[in-house]
């Protein structure tokens, strides 16, 4: 049985949810303390549980203690199993980081799946629908399998109701090299919004360009149907030959557009700016899957906490080490190592 201590590094949901994954691929047991120790509300939230829950109803897993609040659970892995499967995240929670758990197991499965999941599709702290779709899933599907995901619906927190559709067509993951990400193709943003005034909108597309200076209506306003709402995404996106980097920008109470608009495309300049593959985002996320390849590496910024301690619960599970080592061109090599 692996222990995990999910106060270590950086004591979030993540350190649950890949916890879980790995070991319905790798087939060990684990027990995890501590759940979420480092937020401020620590134990699981509704969004957790789902995730653990969709974990072991696409596998005839058991778990012990899983509830909302609880900081610890026993967890023993079953078989995955492909087929149609629908979760509703409840009260907004994300559904792509509900994906991003069991994802994993069912590319390891001998058929197809379609997943429905229902709540929060552009959620803080956690990827927007967006970056799946277009960073995440493009470099899973270059390693062989190959996964769709279709947005019917948004939803945003508070009110959730959103919708997305992923095809999953399994193949043995190949490992590969995300070096280079070659030139740059296009650039295009999106300040998305519902119930709230048209302006807000406008102004962080202002404030965006200010910075960014992309040619003129490269960043767009998008109104969702009210009954979407209340909602506000700035997304910032640039597609490379190799690669397609997502940024975002989440409206809450408080924040003003401007500031929203000016961290988002800051970010967007810093990485446009280095020479890496991957944002530190998709860093993190890549960790898992490159390590079930068995190999691989790639490029990226400054590895963030998320990464580091993602990389340390993939050795607690597998034995292999990722190294982070940074090139003489400022950027990070992240490498299995053998
Ligand atoms: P908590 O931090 O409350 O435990 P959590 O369960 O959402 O929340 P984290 O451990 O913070 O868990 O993990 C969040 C995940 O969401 C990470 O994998 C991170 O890469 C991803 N993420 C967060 N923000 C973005 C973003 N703007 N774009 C893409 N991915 C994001």
């Amino acid at each position: 049985m692996i222990i995990i201590d999910g106060s270590e590094g950086e004591g979030g949901g993540q350190v649950l949810r890949s916890s879980a994954s790995l070991s319905l691929v790798t087939g060990q047991p684990f027990q995890i303390t501590n759940i979420r120790g480092k937020r401020a509300k620590t134990g699981m939230m509704r969004q957790h549980v789902t995730a653990i829950e969709a974990v072991c109803a696409i596998s005839d897993s058991s778990c012990d203690g899983l509830a909302v609040g609880a900081s610890e659970i026993t967890f023993r892995p079953g078989k995955a199993k492909a087929g149609n499967y629908k979760f509703a995240v409840g009260t907004a929670g994300s559904t792509n980081l509900v994906l991003q758990t069991i994802l994993p197991p069912l590319l390891f499965t001998d058929g197809p799946s379609h997943i429905t999941l229902e709540g929060g599709t552009h959620n803080m702290l956690a990827p927007p629908f967006d970056f799946i779709a277009r960073s995440f899933l493009p470099i899973i599907n270059k390693m062989g399998p190959k996964v769709s995901a279709r947005l019917v619906r948004h939803g945003f927190y508070p009110r959730g109701g959103g919708k997305i559709e992923i095809e999953i067509e399994p193949a043995p993951l190949k490992r590969v090299e995300c070096i280079d990400r070659g030139r740059l193709c296009s650039v295009n943003g999106t300040a998305l919004f519902t119930g709230l005034p048209h302006d807000v909108a406008e102004r962080e597309v202002k404030a965006a360009q200010k910075i960014l200076d992309w040619k003129e209506h490269a960043i767009g306003v998008r109104q969702l149907p009210e009954d979407q709402g209340p909602g506000n995404i700035l997304l910032l996106e640039a597609e490379y030959e190799q690669v397609t980097e997502v940024v975002s920008g989440f409206g809450k109470l408080g924040l003003k557009a401007e500031r929203l608009a000016k961290t988002a495309a800051n970010r967007m300049k810093g990485f446009m700016d280095s020479k890496a593959f991957a944002g530190p985002y998709l860093a993190d996320q890549l960790l898992l899957p490159f390590a079930l390849a068995g190999g691989g590496s790639f490029t990226t910024v400054k590895p963030s906490q998320h990464a580091r301690t993602g990389a340390d619960i993939i050795e607690q599970f597998t034995g292999r080490k990722f190294a982070f080592d940074q090139q003489d061109n400022g950027v990070f090599l992240v490498n299995l190592s053998p």
